[in-house]
């Protein structure tokens, strides 16, 4: 790993008892996931697993220097669990440094608002997650940061369409519900060349599919409530890249308060340790039922980059990726489509990804029903087509409710 370690500072906490051992340096995504952090390294009482420490404030360090992101406190992210994620999430990203969020929307607006300042301007691809795409229309203009949204997916053609002041160009590794990847090298040359950061939301990929350091992304978002954590059971949000624009991010939500409580800290690292076998599992599931989906009669067309990675994904960043993670979107007539979401016995109707159960949703009526139906055509999102989230089941027990559900 490139990053350099990361050491407790007076203000993050010294844990009182246990062996100090010297850092072990390890390559492997698996090996960090169980043992990056500080818990490896610092034991909180012998114990194996991190302990949640519920407590909102810490005594004072003997050395504290009194300044306000200083002070021993949960809202400034500096607690055991906090600190033991940091670790964990800038060596499985391959970051500097990382920090943890209330959730996805914490982590992107405070990504955005800690590094643009009002009078400067943010390009965005098109075809945004939601929460992204309002923050684009309405937060960030009301703040009086510029932004301006790409009309192509030809990241050649943005140089043209980008605006003098512009401080970020921010992308998605693979975009929802089309699950659109970029020529997201060609992102970070556009954002070196005209001198503004490269900000990507990887929530999709996930480290084990993609890291986006290893593009020179100098900073990348996670919604942990998905892949991350992976048990639907937390809202969480990840920011991490150069040390000193995490920084920045971190001070900046000491202030919007969007800290990660202490108990989430503790299921999103335990979830973080299976990470790799899960997104791995999801990747084969979802790669199988596409090209059921594909043979299907009553399917005009899947999307999912795994079926045909030389057409669909860029070369510049194919090898780059190690599968295409666990979503994928179909469509099939809009009366079927509906149809669809009340004979599905698995596969549960629900928005979100990345857990252990199969989740559907139908677009139009989700995530772009706030979108106008002419342009939402124009983005390629037509009535019938379904969003499936595939969880942890076993491929044949989701391809015959698949199979029974289109029948
Ligand atoms: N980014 C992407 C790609 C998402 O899909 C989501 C949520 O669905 C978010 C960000 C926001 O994350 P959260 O719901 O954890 O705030």
């Amino acid at each position: 790993m490139s990053h350099p370690e990361s050491k407790p500072t007076a203000s993050e906490p010294t844990q009182s008892s246990g062996e100090r051992r010297a850092p072990v340096p390890s390559q492997h995504l698996e090996t960090l996931a169980v043992h990056g952090g500080l818990g490896h390294t610092m034991s909180f009482h012998g114990a194996v697993a991190t302990p949640i420490f519920q407590s909102s404030t810490y005594r004072h360090a003997p050395d504290a220097d009194g300044r306000y992101d200083a002070v021993r406190y949960s809202r400034l992210s500096n607690g055991p669990n906090h600190v033991v994620l940091h670790d964990k999430l800038a060596r499985m990203t391959g970051h500097e440094a990382a920090l943890v969020c209330a959730s996805g929307m914490a982590a992107i607006a405070g990504t955005l608002l800690g590094l643009v300042r009002p009078g400067e301007r943010i390009f965005f691809q098109r075809g945004l997650y939601g929460g992204t795409q309002i923050l684009h229309d309405q937060d960030l203009p009301n703040l009086g940061i510029g932004c301006d949204l790409a009309t192509t997916d030809d990241v050649a053609a943005w140089r043209d369409a980008i605006r003098p002041g512009t401080r970020a160009i921010y992308v998605e590794a693979i975009a929802n519900p089309l699950t659109t990847v970029l020529d997201l090298a060609a992102v970070v040359a556009l954002a070196r060349d005209i001198g503004a950061l490269a900000i990507i939301d990887a929530t999709f990929a996930s480290p084990v599919n993609f890291r986006p350091s290893e593009l020179g992304f100098d900073v990348e978002v996670h919604s942990a409530t998905k892949y991350l954590n992976g048990h639907s059971d937390v809202i969480a949000g990840v920011v991490a890249g150069r040390e000193p624009l995490v920084r920045k991010v971190r001070l900046t939500q000491n202030h919007l308060g969007g800290a990660l409580e202490p108990h989430a800290c503790f299921l999103l690292e335990r979830g973080l340790k299976t990470l790799t076998l899960r997104v791995r599992q999801q990747n084969a599931t979802t790669l199988g039922l596409a090209r059921y989906l594909a043979g299907h009669p009553h399917v005009h067309a899947v999307h999912y980059p795994g079926l045909d990675p030389e057409r669909l994904v860029p070369s510049a960043v194919r090898d780059r990726f190690h599968g295409y993670g666990g979503v994928l979107s179909f469509t099939t007539e809009a009366s079927r489509a509906r149809e669809l979401m009340t004979r599905l016995m698995l596969a549960t109707p629900a928005p979100s990804l990345g857990g252990p159960e199969t989740l559907v949703t139908i677009p139009a009526t989700t995530s772009h029903s706030g979108v106008a139906r002419e342009a939402r055509l124009a983005m390629g999102i037509e009535d019938g087509l379904v969003r499936v989230a595939c969880g942890l089941e076993a491929l044949d027990d989701i391809v015959a409710d698949f199979a029974q559900a289109l029948a």
